[in-house]
Formats: C-alpha cells, sequence, structure tokens
C-alpha cells in the first residue's frame, strides 16, 4: 500500500525510532507518545485492523505474521516493565468509531511508570446493562459473533 504510512514506515521508506524489526512485523516508537517509550507494534503486511485479520481461513503466511506480531506485543509489555518499573497498557484501537488513525492495523504498547495513576479511561464502571436480559442478549450476540470470526 503506497500511501499507508504503516507501510511506508515498515518498508524503511519513512523514518522512525525502531525497536524491533522482524520478518513479518517492526516495532516503533510512537510520533505522540502517551508515555515515554509509547510503542506501536504493527504487522509489515496490510490489515487494516484487527477485524480485518483472518481467522480460520488465513494462510500460514498470515498465521504467521500476526503470531508475530502478538509475540512482540508479549515482548514490548515486558520490556516496558523492565525499562520503567511499572506496567503497561495494550491498547489497540479497531475502527474510527474506537479512535482509530491510522488505517494500518497496530497495538500500542504504553508504558506506566511506578507512582503513576492509572488513566481515568481504563477504569471500569462506565456502562450499565440496563437489566439481566440487556445483559443475556449482548452475550448471546457475541457468542454467536465469535464463534463465525475464529
Ligand atoms: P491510532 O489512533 O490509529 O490507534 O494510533 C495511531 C498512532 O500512530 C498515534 O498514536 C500517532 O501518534 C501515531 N503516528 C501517526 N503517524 C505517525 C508517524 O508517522 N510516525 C510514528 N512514529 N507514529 C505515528
Ligand atoms: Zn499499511
Amino acid at each position: 500500500m503506497d500511501d499507508c504510512i504503516f507501510c511506508r514506515i515498515a518498508g524503511g521508506e519513512i523514518p522512525s525510532a525502531k525497536v524491533y524489526e522482524g520478518k513479518r512485523a517492526v516495532a516503533f516508537l510512537d510520533a505522540a507518545p502517551m508515555s515515554k517509550g509509547h510503542l506501536l507494534v504493527v504487522p509489515r503486511a496490510h490489515w487494516k485492523d484487527l477485524a480485518a485479520v483472518p481467522g480460520s481461513g488465513a494462510t500460514e503466511e498470515e498465521r504467521a505474521a500476526y503470531a508475530e506480531v502478538c509475540d512482540v506485543v508479549r515482548a514490548a509489555a515486558r520490556a516496558a516493565v523492565e525499562v520503567f518499573g511499572g506496567g503497561a497498557n495494550v491498547l489497540q484501537c479497531t475502527g474510527e468509531e474506537a479512535g482509530q488513525t491510522v488505517g494500518h492495523l497496530h497495538f500500542h504498547v504504553i508504558p506506566r511508570p511506578k507512582g503513576g495513576k492509572v488513566p481515568p479511561e481504563f477504569v471500569s464502571g462506565a456502562y450499565r446493562y440496563a437489566d439481566d436480559a440487556d445483559r443475556a442478549a449482548t452475550a448471546a450476540a457475541l457468542r454467536a459473533a465469535i464463534a463465525k470470526a475464529l
């Protein structure tokens, strides 16, 4: 994808502060970090978001690419803990409604140094189900959709 900024970063056409370069994934510092050491982990292959990653129909290469991305996210979280001594949030935005601004799959790994506050967007209780039936219907819809997406 010639016009995709993360394809161009992965390919080395646009400079970035890379911290990992693998066969199928790269990781680099976010240009507008939420915290010190905020990283983005992206596949070299272009998928527009997490919902676009193929499931059981994936080729071996697609599976390997997704596996490498997940493994680098795991390693980046461990690195954030080791380097900054606190914790880390992993954030993935699928779709504009979720805040996605770059249409190439990426996972944010955001270090949360020791002594910092848990960011307000991660405090639970922002949504309340109307009643038990609403909760059960929501779970049923998601259960069916997950089974289809696997
Ligand atoms: P999103 O909102 O799509 O989940 O996140 C996109 C992220 O990409 C943002 O945090 C933004 O700062 C970062 N970003 C956008 N353009 C560039 C760029 O050219 N280089 C780097 N390193 N990060 C970028
Ligand atoms: Zn791309």
